[in-house]
């Protein structure tokens, strides 16, 4: 058995909060007074969704990108999300390539978000895993570093900065919800606040459909599940089968998963719009949402991060018109 990467602690993400402090927007921490009279408790929202990039997977990316070894001839990722538009934009930020992998089924608008920012967009296959043979290709070939969008430590201290700072700007927080997807931000996030106060509660909240690792913690290893199209886009995808990192560390972390259904997700979406005058995505929306639903109750004084903006403007429209568009059938 080969030893696996170690998982980064306070130390790591102290040093990455310095790591990063010229490469981020601060973004602020506001009580919101809707929310904290529906609760009956402070609610505070972290408006990461400000962030550069409209999201906080900058933190990771840029954290992985500062720290590779001199003489690396690029960068990498099939993430077409906001994982790859934060790599594009670490990557310039360190004057390096990036190859953004992307299949011909990536739509236009997420293939010009990457190339805006720097990157190419290499469209590769019709799937996901045909792009994510390529960016293989580039590591094994062409000297590219891979940085994938959770299962790394560098990229878990870089996402950790942000409950680091959801610690100081809510000393008190009793319990903070994390949207959940691989599960690198709330690794980071939980250990960085639960170093600072173990009796926070930390609440996990994906969408009914499709969540990864969820199933994963039900069957006491990383499964697979069906994709399936969520407004809560950026909250799908797998964990991995060869997880090596943030499965455990969600499993040892986490108190407890919350689901939403659409309905819910858009229900989040049009709050912070109409009430919070926010433009927040459906997978930065899930804590507001998972609150509005009644299926998390606080205690105490509770953080949400607010983790990206970038939703089509088309969809939110619609959302904010009362909808709930069923993104899987039409
Ligand atoms: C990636 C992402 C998440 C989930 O992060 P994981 O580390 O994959 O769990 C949450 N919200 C937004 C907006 C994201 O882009």
């Amino acid at each position: 058995m080969t030893a696996g990467p170690v998982a980064p602690g306070l130390a790591e993400f102290r040093a990455a909060a310095r790591r990063l402090a010229s490469h981020l927007r601060p973004t602020p921490c506001t009580l919101s007074s809707a929310l904290t009279k529906l609760a009956g408790v402070p609610v505070w929202l972290k408006h990461e969704h400000l962030q550069t990039t409209g999201a906080f997977k900058l933190r990771g990316a840029t954290n992985a990108v500062l720290q590779l070894p001199e003489g690396v001839a690029g960068v990498t990722t099939a993430s077409t999300g906001n994982h790859g538009r934060a790599l594009a934009h670490a990557a310039k930020a360190r004057g390096l390539n990036a190859v953004i992998c992307m299949s011909r089924l990536v739509p236009e608008n997420k293939r010009a978000a990457v190339t805006a920012l720097g990157a190419e967009a290499r469209i590769i296959g019709d799937s996901q895993d045909d792009a994510l043979i390529e960016a293989e290709r580039l590591v094994r070939d062409e000297g590219f570093a891979l940085i994938p969008p959770f299962d790394h430590p560098h990229v878990i201290a870089g996402q950790a900065t942000l409950g680091l700072e959801m610690a100081d700007a809510v000393p008190d927080a009793a319990s903070v919800l994390v949207p959940l997807s691989g599960g690198g931000l709330l690794a980071g996030v939980a250990a960085a606040m639960k170093a600072r106060n173990p009796a926070l509660q930390v609440i996990g909240i994906s969408m009914e459909r499709g969540a990864a690792m969820a199933e994963s913690l039900k069957a006491g290893h990383p499964v697979d599940v069906h994709e399936r199209a969520t407004l809560a886009d950026s909250l799908g995808g797998g964990i991995g089968l060869e997880n090596r990192l943030t499965f455990s560390l969600v499993r040892g972390l986490l108190d407890e998963v919350i689901l939403l259904n659409e309905a819910e997700i858009a229900a989040g979406i049009r709050h912070l719009y109409l009430r919070e005058a926010q433009v927040v995505e459906g997978g930065g929306a899930v804590g507001v949402a998972a609150l509005l639903a009644g299926k998390y109750r606080p205690e105490g004084p509770v953080v949400l991060p607010l983790t990206g903006a970038n939703i089509d403007p088309a969809l939110l429209d619609r959302i904010i018109a009362g909808q709930t568009p069923d993104l899987e059938t039409e």
